[in-house]
């Protein structure tokens, strides 16, 4: 199944990046910043739209960080197996 990344930063500078699936759901979100990871909870709004907003809760700063995407602007990865 394929894997889309889409990319953006916090406020704080992290980098944001949520892990989606072809339906735009987010399997995975995380922020990086100064070289260090951790894990964000990140969820999309409206993911069946063309144009839809995923936000992120950054662990460095707090904050809630919503960002549009438009579906055709996301970073495709490999195709991972389905199981
Ligand atoms: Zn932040």
């Amino acid at each position: 199944m394929p894997r889309f990344a889409a990319n953006s930063r916090c406020e704080c500078q992290a980098h944001l990046t949520a892990i989606v699936d072809e339906n735009h759901h987010v399997i995975e979100g995380s922020a990086r910043r100064h070289g260090v990871k951790e894990g964000a909870p990140a969820h999309a709004i409206n993911p069946a739209q063309e144009r839809f907003d995923i936000g992120w809760l950054c662990p460095f700063c707090g904050r809630n960080t919503l960002r549009s995407f438009h579906k055709d602007a996301l970073q495709r990865l490999a195709d991972v197996a389905s199981a």
